[in-house]
């Protein structure tokens, strides 16, 4: 190189050092254009060289840049032990560096002389070359502007190599965070086409990214959502630009999840709408975790029941829908007699096995509303809902649950190979609505429990005495009730139907039942009972026999053989399969006439069974019985079915009679019960008929059947056939 070569030669390194922005490229194509420029074959820098060791005469350094020798390339970067004299020391003479050139292990290259340029205290550059090039140029002088300018270089780039790599890193993140997130992601564009997903996504529903690019998210919607559910979503993302919520979506296999999501839509500094973003988690395993905590805290692990805390929960609820409708419930209060015993001779194992039967067979005792919780131990507590709102009936209705529980629990249980016998003592409270607290509805229920244990286990109590003694009086009735008929306890009363020309129309046969200790006892009383214990059947079948003879009876008289004769049946009894057949044999066997036999039946019965109940009474008209609607106007007297019901009478319940001069409302009620049998073409019958007044007020709207103490009570068979004289020769 010649003295007028230098400035373009400055100018080109000069050039090619501001133009590079990143270290390495900087200084390859640095010593690229000083290899060239100077005509030695290779060349390395190291920035940042450590202090000299000098006991062994060799500094560790890493190549920053190689140019012109293979070996050297493949060790950029790596540590390598070079010559101090190469790196930092003052060089030596032409000699000396050969020597210590040809000691250079790191390449196979035989370099005889070297040229250390110093990068402003920020590392150094060595070229190399076989022979040292012919130069008469000072070069380490004239390059130190060049180098100084290098040295800034190396800063800049360095700084600008951090913030880029930085700004890589920052990408890689949030690509990592995308693909690796635990959350499905998808972006859709703003026309709601699918752009982006994540791994998760497909995790979570099941979609790979070629099945769902350009569909619309809804292909994940569950169907469990209704319209206004999205309309509401959408609403607010518009607005906010956001929404977050449980949703119910479908994986690809059909099954629903539920998941949390987050929308969010993104736009540019103009607001257009550029992307929606969704971002959701699987929360179907958080949902199992609530729901096994929730089995936790509030279920016993052993039987699965309901364990005392919401058994309490239960009782308030209870408690508050029994104070809006009037309805009684129950607590029994159940405890395992000698529970104890066979735990500690048999052991845990089957004392446990034991508790899961029992709580099987307590399910099995009470309607789906009713709650069987385990307070621990071998107590257990059933809560009944919804009894009657007369106390007396609701402590029948406990008491017959409680009978039930007893009966079966006392029913021998399989325990491995073992046969156990277990019996339980039952304490039993009622409650209506807020008048009694929690705690003592329980502590009653127990205490009761302690009475029936004292009183020989295997035993049911009512904490009242006063109701304990009604239930036992009960039991007593329905026991007695059982040998009425073979004891010929029961007969029948007749009251006489008249119409409005005072002649004697029929009769109603009312059950009696003459009980040797309480004198005579009202249907109204025992017909529940009997309708309860399956008593209704037998005793039923007793007064239509006696109501058929009877009207055989009649057919002699010419002052009773046109009478009719009006027969109660009950649900039950109606219900049983072989009710035609028993109403058909029945007339046959009586020889009684069919036209004359008037069955009363109630709403009650019809609402049950709409279709059932016409179809039987087909069967019977085919035969010519005929039928009336008992206590019409009580029940829900739905036009609707009883447009369709085979009637040929209306029995117009002696509730609205009563008042029915007094009362406008009530004598509106009868006037449109009366007009709209006309409608149907039924006859109608007014029952509970006391006054002439009653009698009249009827008669002038076309109520023209009468039945009432106003003619006669029900009496006995003599007494109504002499009260029949009597009017007879009124007559
Ligand atoms: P029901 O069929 O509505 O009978 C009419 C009830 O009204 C009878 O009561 C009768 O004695 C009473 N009664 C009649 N006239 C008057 C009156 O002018 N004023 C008042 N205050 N009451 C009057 P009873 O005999 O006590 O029967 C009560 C209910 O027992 C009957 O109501 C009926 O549903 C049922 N019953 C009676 N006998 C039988 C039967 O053999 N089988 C069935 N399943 N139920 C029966
Ligand atoms: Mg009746
Ligand atoms: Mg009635």
């Amino acid at each position: 190189m010649q003295n007028e070569d230098i400035l373009p030669v400055l100018y080109d390194l000069v050039v090619t050092i501001g133009s590079e922005i990143s270290v390495k490229p900087l200084l390859t194509r640095t010593l690229q254009r000083l290899l060239y420029h100077t005509s030695f074959s290779a060349g390395f820098i190291c920035l940042d060289v450590p202090v000299c060791k000098k006991e062994d005469g060799l500094v560790e350094v890493h190549l920053d840049a190689v140019v012109g020798d293979f070996d050297l390339i493949g060790v950029i970067g790596k540590p390598i032990a070079l010559p101090c004299a190469l790196i930092c020391d003052p060089a030596g003479r032409k000699t000396e560096q050969a020597a210590l050139l040809s000691a250079l292990r790191a390449t196979q290259t035989q370099y005889r002389s070297f040229l250390r340029l110093p990068i402003d205290h920020c590392g150094v550059i060595v070229l190399l070359a076989g022979e040292m090039p012919e130069t008469n140029l000072p070069l380490t002088t004239m390059l130190q502007p060049v180098l100084a300018h290098l040295a800034k270089a190396v800063v800049l780039c360095r700084n600008n190599d951090a913030h880029t790599s930085g700004l890589v890193n920052q990408r890689d993140l949030l690509e990592k965070v995308f693909e690796s997130s635990y959350s499905g992601v998808m972006i859709t564009d703003a026309g709601g086409h699918i752009i982006e997903i994540n791994p998760a996504f497909t995790r979570i529903t099941g979609y790979e990214s070629q099945e769902v690019y350009g569909k619309n998210p809804h292909l994940l919607a569950s169907g469990r959502h209704d319209h206004e559910f999205y309309r509401e979503m959408w609403a607010d993302i518009e607005s906010n630009g956001h929404w977050e919520g449980e949703i119910w979506n479908r994986r690809k296999n059909g099954e629903v999840y539920p998941g949390w999501l987050n929308i969010d839509s993104v736009r540019d500094k103009n607001g257009e709408l550029l992307y929606y973003f969704g971002m959701f988690s699987d929360i179907s395993t958080r949902k199992e975790a609530e729901a096994q905590i929730h089995q936790l805290a509030f279920y016993d692990p052993l039987t699965r029941l309901p364990n005392r805390r919401l058994l309490i929960e239960r009782l308030q609820q209870a408690f508050s829908v029994g104070a809006r409708n009037g309805q009684h419930g129950a607590v029994l209060f159940i405890d395992l007699d000698n529970f104890k015993t066979l735990n500690d001779t048999k052991g845990h194992d089957i004392g446990d096995q034991l508790l899961s039967e029992v709580a099987e067979r307590l399910n099995a005792c009470v309607r789906d509303g009713d709650t069987v919780a385990r307070l621990g131990g071998d107590e257990f507590v059933v809560v009944l809902e919804a009894l009657n709102t007369a106390s007396d009936e609701a402590a029948a209705q406990a008491d017959t649950v409680a009978e039930k529980i007893r009966d079966v629990l006392g029913r021998p249980y399989q325990l491995g190979r073992h046969t156990h016998y277990s019996t339980p003592s039952i304490g039993v409270v009622l409650f209506l609505g807020h008048r009694q607290n929690l705690d003592d509805v329980m502590k009653f229920a127990d205490t009761a429990m302690y009475q029936a244990k004292t009183a020989g286990r295997n035993t049911i109590r009512f904490y009242d005495p006063v109701m304990q003694a009604a239930i036992e009086a009960r039991a007593q009735l329905e026991e007695d009730l059982r040998h009425s008929l073979e004891l010929r306890q029961l007969c029948l009363y007749y009251q006489i139907q008249m119409d409005n020309r005072n002649r004697p129309v029929g009769a109603e046969a009312l059950l009696r039942w003459q009980h040797p200790e309480r004198g005579l006892i009202s249907p109204a009383q025992f017909i529940p009972m009997a309708e309860e214990s399956g008593l209704i059947i037998p005793i039923g079948l007793w007064v239509l026999q006696t109501a058929c003879a009877q009207l055989k009876a009649w057919q002699g008289d010419a002052r009773t053989q046109r009478l009719t004769m009006a027969v109660n049946v009950s649900a039950k009894q109606f219900r049983s399969p072989d009710f035609v057949a028993q109403v058909e044999s029945t007339l046959a066997e009586m020889n009684a006439k069919p036209a004359l036999l008037k069955l009363e039946l109630t709403e009650s019965i019809v609402l049950e069974d709409v279709e059932g109940t016409i179809a039987k009474m087909r069967e019977l008209k085919r035969v010519g019985v005929s039928f009336s609607m008992d206590d019409f106007g009580t029940g829900y007297s739905s036009l609707q079915y009883l447009k369709r019901l085979p009637l040929d009478q209306i029995k117009i319940d002696q509730s609205f009679v009563r008042d029915i001069v007094t009362d406008s409302n009530d004598a509106a009620i009868v006037q449109t019960i009366i007009a709209m049998s006309e409608v149907l073409g039924l006859s109608v019958i007014a029952e509970g008929v006391e006054t002439e007044a009653q009698r009249e007020f009827l008669d002038l709207r076309g109520c023209h059947a009468f039945q009432g103490f106003l003619y006669g009570r029900p009496a006995p068979l003599q007494d109504f056939e002499a009260r029949l004289r009597e009017i007879n020769v009124n007559v």
